[in-house]
């Protein structure tokens, strides 16, 4: 989740996280040593007053102050990510030779542990970061067990209980943070994309706008032309062809800037279907595609938006049929599918997508052709979408792919 050569935002956060531990290190660490070794043996009198002479003694609070020494040249350096590893590492080696020193070689039962252990694993999520939590709950617990096998002491094993009930509760509130900060994420993508979508369909309805009417008349003169000079010229067709194609693009383009509003009537998918295939079939005579549609009927009329409707086959029959440049079949059937609904199944022998691409389809510019808009799965997965209709997608890479849209065939 971290990343750890981060932004400077995180680098602040990491800033922020280490130098509250670093508080809370000191305080709790002095705060502990203080009642163990003054304040309880002066109110139970048990116990000598005064800090230990054995072990590391007074050095040991030396050594754990001094650690300040490179944190703060490492804070300044601008890496705060390696402080807290200093620390744990630090206080579990220090203590764990003034221990050793403590209780090695005479039978001495061990008693040794400190609030701040505690704090190592309890505020260890405060880094949102997996790796440290489990360096410091394993620096620390396995410090005891080392001991105990080094001492021979089963002393140690209750702090080792102690310590594991603790990591398990740490564990569960990293956990939560992660699972917070991963639905934070999510949101924030979410809301990205829509704000992509919405700028995006702002300049798309007005560049759509711009191009309509010129291409109109465009397309007016040239079949005029076509019509003045019949035998003239072989070129007018593809003109008209290419600026229909152009017209398509333009119809996507202005779907996306459209506030949505959407006119259910009742309509055939006969027709709508026939229309589709009107306008795709020149492209599928080029490419000696062959078109077989099987209506398993009678079909009932549908609440659609047929003009909407129109639009998602054409860019579906569109993406198969760009999908076999070396020709082949594409077969279209619609039957009527359980209680109130409609199955329309477009399939292709194109060269399929890889199972890793299928969730990339419809993201807005999501393309894999040269000449591609990655708009046409947008539109048609949107329109479908308000039809309360849903869109599967099965492909066998290099076999061909069916796309499935159900439709409702009455809104409720
Ligand atoms: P475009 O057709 O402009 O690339 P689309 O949104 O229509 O944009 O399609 C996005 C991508 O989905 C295509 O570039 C293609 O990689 C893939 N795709 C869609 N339909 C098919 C299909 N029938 N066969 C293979 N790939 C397809
Ligand atoms: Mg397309």
């Amino acid at each position: 989740m971290r990343d750890e050569s981060g932004s400077s935002k995180l680098v602040l956060e990491e800033k922020k996280a280490i130098k509250l531990f670093l508080w809370l290190f000191y305080i709790f660490y002095f705060a502990f040593e203080l009642v163990y070794y003054y304040l309880d043996p002066l109110f139970t009198k048990k116990g000598k007053i005064g800090f230990p002479h054995e072990g590391l003694g007074i050095w040991l609070y030396v050594l754990v102050l001094g650690l300040l020494v490179p944190g703060i040249y490492i804070y300044k350096k601008g890496n705060p990510y390696v402080i807290k590893y200093l620390y744990v590492v630090g206080y579990v080696i220090f203590t764990m030779i003034d221990n050793l020193i403590t209780y090695w070689g005479n039978s001495k039962p061990f008693a040794s542990g400190s609030i701040v252990e505690v704090l190592f694993i309890v505020f260890s999520p405060i880094f949102i970061n997996k790796k440290y939590f489990f360096v410091s709950s394993s620096l620390v617990i396995g410090k005891f067990v080392l001991l105990g096998l080094i001492l021979q002491d089963s002393n140690t094993i209750p702090p080792i209980i102690i310590y594991l009930i603790i990591v398990a509760i740490a564990s569960i509130v990293l956990l939560r943070f992660y699972s917070y900060i991963g639905s934070l994420k999510k949101v924030y993508e979410d809301l990205r994309q829509k704000e992509k979508l919405a700028l995006v369909g702002q300049m798309a309805a007005a560049v759509g706008h711009e191009i309509r009417n010129p291409l109109s008349s465009l397309k007016g003169f040239t079949q005029l032309q076509k019509e003045r000079y019949p035998d003239t010229n072989e070129f007018y067709p593809i003109m008209i062809q290419e600026i229909d194609r152009i017209n398509l693009i333009v119809n996507d383009l202005m779907y996306l800037g459209q506030p949505k509003n959407i006119h259910f009537s009742k309509e055939g998918i006969e027709e709508i279907i026939a229309y589709t295939l009107s306008i795709t079939q020149q492209q599928a005579q080029r490419q000696k595609v062959i078109v077989e549609t099987i209506m398993e009927g009678p079909l009932p009329p549908i609440d659609c938006d047929g003009k909407q409707l129109k639009q998602v086959f054409i860019n579906m029959i569109k993406n198969s049929i760009e999908a076999m440049p070396a020709g082949g079949k594409l077969k279209i059937n619609v039957k009527v599918f359980g209680e109130n609904k409609l199955l329309i199944s477009i399939q292709d022998e194109g060269c399929g997508i890889p199972e890793e691409d299928i969730p990339n389809l419809g993201e807005p510019f999501y393309t894999t052709k040269k000449d591609g808009t990655g708009l046409g799965l947008m539109v048609t997965k949107q329109i479908i979408k308000e039809h309360n209709g849903e869109i599967k997608i099965e492909s066998i890479l290099g076999k061909g792919t069916v796309m499935k849209v159900v439709l409702p065939i009455i809104q409720l």
